[in-house]
Formats: structure tokens, C-alpha cells, sequence
């Protein structure tokens, strides 16, 4: 069984106590991922706080969500982190966080939550200008990860250009790009542009 790279361990770690610091991941929620080539995955380990984040929090797991130590469980999650990775070779690093924003916004929303007119919205492929928008899908919350991976590949069937990130009802936010630092960042551009939504909602 090949070690789990240091520098892998040391991103998610580092993601942790950065998503942490915005409020995203409270209490054990959230799960952070990158690919590791050779078909496999660092993954956060269930029920750990994402702030605290050691070496030892992290497993690693095949392009299905096996663990590759039999004696780690991995999170319940670990299945749409895996749905990612299968789907888009290009993908390097995958976010799941349960913010304020993405919690509301997400039980008040219809099947997406369409953003226009945000400068950040350039933080999506494909959209070179603010003039843009994009329809973030919400699915459904389930507890059965098959069948809710079975409604997100429905949506990526259905529209190859659908963005990288899809909110999950009252439950939270996934959101992937070709590494860490790029994950990080469209992880950021999102939840701005939500709490913004938030905040617009207030003023109403
Ligand atoms: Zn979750």
C-alpha cells in the first residue's frame, strides 16, 4: 500500500483551516480531496474537524471510494468526491463545505440558483466577463450517496457545460477545479457571490 504523499496531506490540511476560518466547515461537516494519479485519492476521514486537520485525518481511497486500509471507514460523502474524479480526468482537488449562505440559500432555491452580473463570476470556465451568468444547480439532500450521484451525473449529462460546483439542499456545497489552489479559490468566488445573494435578500 503506497503512503499518502505528504504534500497531498499538507493541501488538505491546509484547506481545512482555511475553509474553517470562513465558518464553512462547523462542528465534523465538510470533506476535502485531491487526486493523487494512479486512480487514487486523498481523502478527509470521517467525523474529524476540518480545522484540525493531521496527516492522520487523511486516507486514501480508489476512483470507487474503497478504502485502500481496510480498517479506515471513509466519510459517507467520499462517493460524489469519487463521481468527480471518474467524470472529469481534468480534476485535481475537490471541496465540500456546509456554509451559512449555501444552507439558506439552498433550502429557499428551485432546482438551481442562477448568478449574474458578478465579477467574480470569471472565477468559472468559460466565462471571460462579469456579464455572464451561471445556473448553480441545488439538488435534492439524500442520504443514500449512490442515488444522489445518479441525480448529479443526470445533470452533467444533461448539460456538459454545467459548472464545476453543484449546492446540495439545506446540506451544502461541492465545488472542484484542476488543483488545490484553483479549488480554493472558485470554492471562494462562490460562496462570496451566495452570501452576496444572502445579503440582497435582506435589503428586499
Ligand atoms: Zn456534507
Amino acid at each position: 500500500m503506497p503512503a499518502i504523499p505528504p504534500e497531498a496531506a499538507a493541501q488538505l490540511i491546509e484547506a481545512g483551516r482555511r475553509m474553517d476560518r470562513f465558518g464553512w466547515v462547523p462542528a465534523t461537516a465538510g470533506n476535502l480531496s485531491v487526486r493523487l494519479g494512479d486512480g487514487r485519492v486523498a481523502i478527509t476521514r470521517s467525523g474529524c474537524h476540518k480545522g484540525f486537520l493531521t496527516a492522520g485525518h487523511v486516507m486514501a481511497v480508489d476512483l470507487h471510494g474503497r478504502a485502500e486500509d481496510p480498517a479506515l471507514r471513509p466519510s459517507a460523502e467520499t462517493g460524489l468526491h469519487c463521481g468527480v474524479y471518474r467524470r472529469f480526468p481534468a480534476a485535481g482537488a475537490c471541496l465540500h463545505g456546509h456554509s451559512p449562505a449555501v444552507t439558506v440559500l439552498s433550502r429557499l432555491a428551485g432546482p438551481a440558483i442562477r448568478l449574474s452580473g458578478y465579477e467574480l463570476l470569471k472565477a468559472f470556465p468559460g466565462l471571460p466577463t462579469h456579464e455572464a451568468s451561471v445556473a448553480v444547480p441545488v439538488l435534492d439532500n439524500d442520504q443514500d450517496i449512490p442515488r444522489l450521484q445518479a441525480r448529479v451525473e443526470q445533470i452533467w449529462d444533461a448539460d456538459p457545460a454545467a459548472p464545476p460546483g453543484y449546492l446540495i439542499r439545506g446540506h451544502g456545497i461541492y465545488v472542484w477545479a484542476e488543483d488545490m489552489p484553483g479549488a480554493l479559490m472558485r470554492l471562494e468566488a462562490l460562496e462570496f457571490m451566495l452570501a452576496c445573494e444572502l445579503e440582497a435578500r435582506r435589503l428586499r
